[in-house]
């Protein structure tokens, strides 16, 4: 491992000082991801402000509705929480599905977003990746590449984002919110956090150096039922191949409401917005949920070895809207 400094201060503010008086600090939450990737030299930050010691571990609910969910609430912690598993019931399921038992004890809620992918050419250093070092090329592109995105893909790269907290939370509009040692504070939207990779795949999301996630907050939920739905090599302990989050409300025989989002696929995890447009007004039938699919999977793109993502997705995606309408009909 690389020498580094290391600060574990008990503030918020003595945090964030911490991180603005050195640049180049990082953020250290479990652990789990970002130990990993220094001890393989993946990630050599010069200093690490370890912020697990400060108090954000809380979920609270908000009085106009919603969560709000403390950036250090544990994975487990927020699968468990009671009004999670009955508002959010596919957030619980998404954490559920995600690493073990173990890691979800470590994990965080702004670590399990911000987390790196697991693209095998960005963890090893003897390959090119443009990921982790700019400029040297895609080791997947035209090589070993099963489980690569097949969405929102560049000529640089087509690594998958890993997380399925993060699927199920774009699903329900989750917005993160941020603050600096300046004061000042964001809140946004996770489609405006995570980056398409295009030509700077190595620049994930639109945080500024020293800010830091506080919290993420959950709008209310959206009605009708919801589900998550994870295809992956083993039962346990293994990342998505294809990852389905859906909530479809069905009123009077017409679908009257829709969110998707899909993890395993996209570079970032997937929305789509047209597709959901697609479902709307219709009646809940296959020939519907199939055209959803034509939707989603237009802008598909596979490199050989994950051509099998795009029939997988098409498959999960009408199971999982199939079983949610089937008692609302
Ligand atoms: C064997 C294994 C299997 C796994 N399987 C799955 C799986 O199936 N599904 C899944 O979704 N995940 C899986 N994971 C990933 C795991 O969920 C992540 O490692 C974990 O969620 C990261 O959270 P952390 O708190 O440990 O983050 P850390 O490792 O502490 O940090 C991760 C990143 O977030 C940044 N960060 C942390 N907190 C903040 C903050 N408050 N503000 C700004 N930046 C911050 C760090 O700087 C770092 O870049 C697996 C991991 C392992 C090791």
């Amino acid at each position: 491992m690389i020498a580094f400094d290391y600060a574990r201060p008990r503030t918020l503010a003595g945090a964030l000082k911490a991180s603005a008086d050195r640049p180049g600090a990082r953020f250290m939450a479990g652990g789990t991801n970002l130990l990993d990737l220094m001890k393989l030299g993946i990630e050599r930050p010069e200093a690490i402000v370890d912020v697990s010691a400060l108090d954000l571990r809380r979920i609270e609910a908000l009085e106009e509705g919603g969560l709000r969910i403390g950036a250090l609430v544990t994975n487990a912690e927020l699968a468990a929480h009671p009004l999670v598993r009955t508002l959010y019931p596919m957030l619980s399921r998404a954490l559920l599905a995600g690493a073990s038992g173990q890691l979800r004890n470590q994990a965080t809620t702004a670590g399990n977003l911000l987390q790196r992918t697991r693209c095998y050419f960005f963890y090893d250093p003897a390959s090119p990746c443009n990921k982790r070092e700019p400029g040297s090329g895609c080791s997947a592109i035209g090589g070993f590449n099963r489980i690569m995105a097949v969405l929102g893909t560049s000529d640089e790269c087509i690594a998958s984002h890993p997380s399925d907290m993060a699927v199920a939370m774009r699903a329900l509009d989750a917005l993160v919110e941020t603050r600096r040692a300046d004061g000042s504070t964001r809140c946004i939207g996770l489609d405006r956090l995570y980056r398409l990779p295009g030509e700077t795949p190595h620049l994930e999301h639109s945080l500024l150096p020293g800010e830091m996630i506080v919290s993420v907050r959950l709008p209310p939920p959206p009605p009708g039922r919801q589900t998550y739905r994870k295809v992956r090599d083993r039962a346990s302990y293994a990342f998505a191949l294809v990852s389905v989050a859906a909530v479809v409300h069905v009123f009077d025989g017409r679908i009257a409401s829709a969110r998707l989002a899909f993890g395993g696929v996209g570079t970032m995890p997937w929305r789509d917005a047209a597709a959901e447009a697609a479902l709307i007004g219709a009646a809940p039938t296959s020939e519907s949920f199939e055209r959803a699919a034509d939707v989603v999977l237009a802008g598909a793109k596979g490199h050989g070895g994950n051509d099998f993502k795009i029939p997988l997705l098409r498959r999960t995606l009408t199971a999982c809207l199939k079983q949610i309408t089937e008692d609302q009909r």
